[in-house]
């Protein structure tokens, strides 16, 4: 069966998650069916740099986005490489 990428669901979102700063914030993968959950049952976000690695055998919430390729390949190659700091200041 083809695998279900998150990044093409319209319950996956991108969220701001701010640091210490109030300025300054990192950018978070949510799944707002609250699928993605820690062994202690908390939800879990995921770093938007993973974000096309989030990869489902089945899931009963998928609401496909739209064409799956060429759409993940070009979001691996937009995809920051490592967990980014942004900031709301210029
Ligand atoms: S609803 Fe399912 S497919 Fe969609 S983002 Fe959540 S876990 Fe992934």
């Amino acid at each position: 069966m083809e695998k279900i990428f998150c990044a093409n669901c319209a319950n996956c979102i991108l969220i701001r998650q701010y640091e210490s700063e109030p300025e300054r914030y990192v950018l978070r993968v949510k799944c707002t069916k609250k699928q993605w959950v820690k062994r202690s049952g908390e939800e879990k976000f995921y770093k938007y740099f993973t974000v096309a690695r989030r990869i489902m055998d089945e899931c009963e919430y998928y609401e496909e986005n739209g064409e799956l390729f060429p759409y993940i390949k070009n979001l691996r190659k937009e995809l920051p490489i490592k967990d980014e700091i942004y900031s709301t200041k210029g």
